[in-house]
């Protein structure tokens, strides 16, 4: 077999969306500094915000720090909020400590948060400021992680999409990569690509400033992540061309998400073939152990990671799922489109979230599984519904063939676990 032969299956993309702006249950953007810290090996997240937002960090790292680490907080003090105190100085200050102390940082990111919005701290004019005194050792860039109109996943959008601008011009045909993805599972995509014959490969975020990419008019980008909007829109500002395709979740998933670049790169039918015919079938193998579970049960997707369309099309179509609502933060038809296209028709597709009233719908439909937020998962677990937090599937490695079977396991684990409890009270 060549490449994939994705059946129509009259999917959703044209599907009315049921447009919600109400109260919304989200994680805040900070969160993304996360799994960012760890992909960025010389850079450092010097949040400017409260002591919520330290303990925030702190507890969503979920681990305590005996290394040297790499990110911090600001702490805005209430002489600070009270316009009392000069918060640009304050800033200027810890910068100067924390770059004397720490010689590995190279680059440095001011992350706003909601304390710092509110008191208006224009931290685009510190970046500027700090960047031209520490320039060429470290770079300073800003961006917003604050949790006033975010969702969690917007932060890495927010961060990638400051560092777009900076990046320095090519010429050359590249393909650049975009999203941070766990280390293991990029050395996997990379191994493919090279198999593909595709290169040179660039990666944004790179793991240190030297290897960074640079970007222009012949470099064509595949995104990695479904929560990429604004990098994407800085990317085409740039001249670079988005290669549009389903997200590489899943076997099927990953084999278009192959495809598209294979046909952007010119790569013969046959090679194609060869280098994806083996890892397809295991990741068929690995998804059918967990479908068994998964097969006929109905799922609701809440609105919170911003990947709910291409893993309800893995669901779906992979694993024999059926989505009864499938609602996401926001939906773009340049990136979401290709999922939606495969999507089968059905579920209500919903944008943005009124949560008292998707919550009735949650109720009424007593879905087989909810994927939801931290805050919505205990009181829906409470009513008797089995519920996937959105957050694991950041942390934990989901995409491409080698983690297409763990990621249908992520969703069976809590449908087993309801059979067990029910087996048991029985
Ligand atoms: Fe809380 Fe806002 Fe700080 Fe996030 S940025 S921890 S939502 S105060």
């Amino acid at each position: 077999m060549s490449r994939p032969e994705l059946p129509a299956a009259g999917g959703c993309r044209s599907a009315p969306v049921l447009k919600e702006r109400g109260q919304r249950e989200v994680f805040c953007g900070l969160t993304g500094i996360v799994w960012l810290h760890r992909k960025m090996q010389d850079a450092f997240f010097l949040v400017v915000g409260s002591r919520t937002c330290a303990h925030l960090l702190q507890s969503a790292a979920g681990v305590m720090i005996f290394a040297e680490p790499r990110f911090g907080t600001a702490i805005l003090e209430e002489a600070d909020l009270a316009g009392m105190a000069d918060a640009q100085d304050e800033l200027d200050r810890e910068v100067e400590r924390l770059l004397s102390r720490r010689p590995d940082i190279r680059q440095l990111f001011l992350v706003g948060s909601c304390p710092s919005e509110v008191i208006k701290l224009d931290l685009s004019k510190a970046a500027e400021r700090l960047s031209a005194r520490h320039a060429p050792r470290v770079r300073v860039l800003n961006y917003s992680g604050s949790g006033i109109e975010t969702t969690f996943t917007e932060g890495e959008d927010a961060c990638l999409a400051a560092m777009v601008p900076v990046l320095p011009e090519t010429q050359e045909r590249e393909l650049l990569v975009v999203g941070a993805l766990p280390d293991v599972v990029e050395d996997q995509m990379l191994s493919l690509l090279s198999g593909l014959g595709i290169g040179p490969v660039r990666l944004l975020p790179a793991r240190n400033i030297d290897a960074e990419t640079a970007v222009g008019p012949n470099t064509a980008y595949a995104l990695a992540q479904p929560f990429l909007g604004e990098t994407h829109e800085a990317l085409a500002r740039r001249g670079a061309r988005h290669i549009p395709a389903p997200f590489p979740y899943g076997e099927e998933g990953t084999t278009a998400w192959l495809a598209a670049i294979a046909t952007e790169f010119g790569v013969s039918p046959e090679r194609f073939a060869e280098v994806t015919e083996a890892p397809r079938a295991r990741a068929r193998k690995a998804v059918a152990a967990a479908a068994e579970t998964l097969a006929g049960k109905s799922l609701f997707f809440f609105p919170d990671s911003q990947m709910e369309i291409p893993l309800a099309r893995f669901l779906s179509r992979e694993c024999g799922m059926e989505p009864l609502e499938v609602a996401q933060p926001y939906i773009r038809d340049a990136l979401h489109g290709p999922d939606l296209d495969l999507l089968p028709q059905g579920p209500r597709i919903a944008e943005g979230q009124d949560v008292d009233r998707q919550l009735d719908r949650a109720r009424a439909d007593r879905p087989d599984l909810t994927v939801c937020g931290l805050g919505l998962a205990n009181p829906l677990e409470a009513e008797g519904l089995a519920t996937k937090w959105a957050i694991e599937l950041v942390f934990t490695p989901v995409h491409f063939y080698e983690q297409a079977g763990d990621l249908a396991a992520l969703f069976a684990r809590p449908i087993r676990r309801k059979q067990a409890l029910r087996l048991e009270a029985a």
